[in-house]
């Protein structure tokens, strides 16, 4: 059975060089923020990063 998975786009820190906000997808499966597409989680793939924790805050009925 597939997972149904959705996106969440949350913003990332400012470009120092151009002045333009980056922003990352941040993945939720079943309800549970699972992934975010932003550099960090490549380096420390079974912490939550600060997108994850920050959409978590903002929809709390999702789990992290
Ligand atoms: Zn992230």
């Amino acid at each position: 059975m597939a997972n149904s998975s959705w996106y969440y786009r949350e913003m990332g820190s400012r470009n120092k060089k151009t002045g333009k906000l980056s922003y990352y997808q941040v993945r939720v499966t079943d309800y549970k923020i699972d992934d975010c597409e932003c550099p960090a989680r490549s380096f420390r793939s079974y912490t939550p990063c600060k997108h994850m924790k920050r959409l978590q805050q903002k929809l709390t009925h999702l789990s992290i």
